[in-house]
């Protein structure tokens, strides 16, 4: 498909996160121009944030191969959590996902299809970024009001003083969207629950670290424990966690003992 350029209409992508650049590369591998407008400084900004994302092989795995960038994800992705299984602190079985076992009508997995691998939210916000000329990202545009010119057009003004006009508008810029109070009155609501992931690795790669002693007095102290195949322990603190738990942890990162 081939557009006349000089006759497109300016689109205009407000956020660099992951859908607004899925959808940048998407339009500029097409022949369709559109900028980006983001309010980090850059991307550094927030690149040490952000944990790990998994992808589906029809879902967000898609959006990159028909962008050119499967080899890229597949170098930088990793199988996990293919395999769970639900234990108590005894190690009785109460949940079994996945496996050479599985039973069911999925089965075990049996190619790329069947897997939702994990790759670093930084490392897929880089490979899309990496895939656009840089000039279609404008970086220190935090987008502070919208104005309805008619005809669908829009006029945007920037933190930073600049305003720049639009014939298509997207809002790609996260739950406290400046857009999307133009087409619904949805607020996003505070649930009152927080949570963390704490993450304590084996010393020495000693994958059997997780499933002993250390994988049953972190249960004991916080009963939601993950132990994952390399033996880190992912301990899940909320509002139900004992404080006498959440120092235990703090302490045992603090100390060194364990990598966090
Ligand atoms: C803990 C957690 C785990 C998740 N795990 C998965 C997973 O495993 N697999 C998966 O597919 N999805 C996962 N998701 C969902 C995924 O993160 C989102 O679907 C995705 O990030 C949405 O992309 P987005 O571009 O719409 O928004 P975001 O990624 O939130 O990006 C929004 C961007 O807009 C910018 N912005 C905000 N306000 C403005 C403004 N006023 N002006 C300009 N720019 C602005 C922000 O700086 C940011 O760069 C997870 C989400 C969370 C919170």
């Amino acid at each position: 498909m081939s557009f006349n350029t000089s006759t497109q209409p300016p689109i205009a992508i407000i956020g660099c996160g992951l859908g607004g650049l899925a959808l940048l590369l998407t339009l500029h591998r097409r022949g369709i121009p559109a900028t980006v407008y983001e309010r980090d400084a850059s991307f550094d900004a927030r690149a040490h944030l952000g944990g790990s994302l998994d992808l589906g092989w029809k879902s967000g795995q898609r959006a990159l191969r028909e962008n050119g960038l499967q080899d890229e994800f597949d170098k930088h992705s990793r199988p996990e959590g293919e395999e769970m299984r639900i234990c108590d602190s005894t190690g009785k079985v109460h949940l079994k996902l996945g496996g050479e076992d599985e039973e069911g009508p999925g089965g075990p997995p049996q190619g790329k299809e069947d897997i939702r691998p994990e790759i670093d939210r930084t490392v897929l916000r880089k490979l899309l970024l990496d895939a656009v000329p840089t000039h279609l990202v404008q970086w220190d545009h935090a987008l502070s009001s919208v104005r309805a010119l008619g005809n669908g057009q829009h006029e945007l003004t920037f933190a930073n003083g600049i305003t720049a006009t639009c014939d298509l508008l997207v809002g790609a810029d996260g739950a406290h969207s400046r857009v999307r109070p133009l087409l619904s009155s949805a607020t996003p609501q505070f649930l009152g629950v927080n949570g963390a992931e704490i993450s304590l690795a084996p010393s020495g790669g000693d994958a059997a670290w997780g499933r002993g002693a250390p994988y049953e007095s972190m249960c004991a102290m916080a009963g939601r424990v993950a132990a994952k195949a390399n033996g880190t322990l992912e301990v899940c603190v909320g509002p139900g966690t004992p404080q006498a738990a959440i120092k235990r942890f703090g302490s045992v990162a603090a100390s060194g003992e364990r990598e966090g």
